[in-house]
């Protein structure tokens, strides 16, 4: 028999899988939705997005950008482009942070 773990966050009961948070020492359970409004790892995430983001941009899109050819595409490939390593960033945090309890 374990006993259960109640989410540092919310103070709910976590039945399911927990996920671990870290700062300054302290370790802490949450929910995963918990998780997912963590925003030190969101902000890392949006970082991560930032730097990997513009670079993408830069080596796919770069040419069109520096000859001041800003065709309609540009409109939904930029926001794209950030979108696809923050999420790739975020998820890698919450899979690493998932503990194997319960
Ligand atoms: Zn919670």
């Amino acid at each position: 028999m374990h006993k259960s773990l109640i989410c540092d966050r919310c103070k709910e009961t976590i039945n399911n899988s927990t996920y671990l948070v870290s700062s300054n020492g302290v370790t802490e359970h949450r929910h995963l939705l918990c998780l997912l409004r963590y925003f030190s790892m969101l902000k890392r995430s949006f970082w991560a997005a930032s730097l990997v983001g513009t670079i993408l941009i830069l080596l796919n899109q770069g040419d069109f950008i520096f000859a001041g050819d800003f065709y309609k595409g540009l409109v939904w490939k930029v926001p794209l482009t950030y979108l696809v390593p923050f999420c790739v960033a975020t998820w890698g945090a919450v899979t690493n942070s998932k503990s194997t309890y319960a």
